[in-house]
């Protein structure tokens, strides 16, 4: 059982990861290190803040209603499912699809689908049964393209529950 999860922020009003306005949780720590990185930052893993899991997932839950908007859920890096992060964010995203199962919950990781599957031996479905969309691959800033919805640069792919994983 994790106690503390690291991670580097909170906006629980974003306009942008995702589609209408999210709670986006940014995980602490990153192996991949894309050159043109938005966020380097979240790379190191010393770094970010430390907190009690039950509470940030408490004040996760408190945060999608909050007056009377209903939110989605983002989570963001870092890398949310690398070794050391992926067991808080499985934990906190549970709760979250729990109290809330019509909200959607999106996740961008530096890893392919084809990755994930090989690093943990499971399937993506089953590895994260919560998410409704994946929105995987490394940042590439030769593909780098601002039209794209969700994505940064055209080798990143959007996957959704039930059709893509
Ligand atoms: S995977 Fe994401 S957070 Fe990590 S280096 Fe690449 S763009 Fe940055």
């Amino acid at each position: 059982m994790v106690l503390t999860v690291k991670h580097a922020g909170i906006n629980k009003n974003d306009m942008v990861n995702g589609e209408g306005v999210s709670v986006s949780f940014w995980t602490q720590g990153c192996p991949h290190h894309c050159v043109g990185c938005h966020n380097p930052e979240t790379w190191p893993w010393g770094g970010g803040i430390e907190k009690d899991i039950d509470e940030i997932t408490e004040e996760i839950i408190q945060a999608i209603p909050a007056n009377g908007i209903m939110r989605n859920f983002s989570i963001l890096g870092g890398e949310p499912l690398c070794t050391p992060n992926i067991a808080a964010v499985d934990h906190i995203a549970k709760k979250v699809k729990e109290k809330y199962p019509d909200i959607k919950i999106y996740i961008w990781t530096g890893y392919t689908k084809e990755e994930l599957e090989e690093l943990y031996k499971i399937d993506l479905i089953n590895l994260i049964e919560w998410a409704d969309v994946v929105i995987e691959g490394r940042y590439d800033y030769l593909q780098r393209d601002i039209s794209l919805p969700l994505r940064g640069s055209r080798n990143q792919r959007v996957l959704c529950k039930n059709i893509d994983f």
